[in-house]
């Protein structure tokens, strides 16, 4: 069978929101009022990228690879997750083609803040700012994100393998 040389993955995830900062996003701790709880830092935008990624080479999910009964896992970097996905794509013999991103945040501006969260994307992963598309959406102040009781993200990752043309074996 031939199979085309790339593949594309989806990840998205959720956040419940608490009051209290800063706001773990991007990889970044930004100053706001309110932060997300979970059993990581629960930094929802490099969740969602971690997923997508492991998704696109079919190396299952974050859940998997850090799962939230293990203490190890309590309170973990998740640009450190990132990154331990990062290395499983390449040992499986896939590179980053590109990401797209979407945030969905009632508040804080994204904008403000994109660029950074950008580049710090891309240093984990070892790519080009270029090769990171990152969007934001409120939830126009309805639902559990409009009422900043969730926060959200979703990419979709697409890679290539590592060495040319043919996919890894
Ligand atoms: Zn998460």
């Amino acid at each position: 069978m031939h199979l085309p040389s790339f593949r594309i993955g989806l990840g998205h995830d959720t956040h419940r929101l608490e009051p209290g900062g800063p706001l773990m996003l991007g990889g970044l701790a930004i100053d706001h009022d309110r932060r997300a709880v979970g059993h990581s830092d629960a930094d929802v935008l490099l969740h969602a990228i971690t997923d997508a990624i492991l998704g696109a080479a079919a190396l299952g999910d974050i859940g998997e690879l850090f799962p939230d009964t293990d203490p190890a896992n309590k309170g973990r970097d998740s640009a450190e997750m990132l990154a331990t996905a990062a290395a499983r794509l390449a040992s499986a013999g896939w590179t980053i083609a590109n990401l797209d991103c979407v945030i969905f945040a009632q508040r804080p501006k994204i904008l403000p803040h994109r660029e950074r969260m950008r580049e710090r994307v891309a240093a984990i992963l070892g790519l080009a700012v270029d090769q990171v598309g990152l969007k934001a959406k409120t939830g126009e102040a309805v639902g559990p994100i409009g009422e900043q009781l969730a926060i959200a993200a979703e990419c979709v990752a697409l890679i290539t393998p590592a060495g040319g043309d043919s996919p890894p074996a």
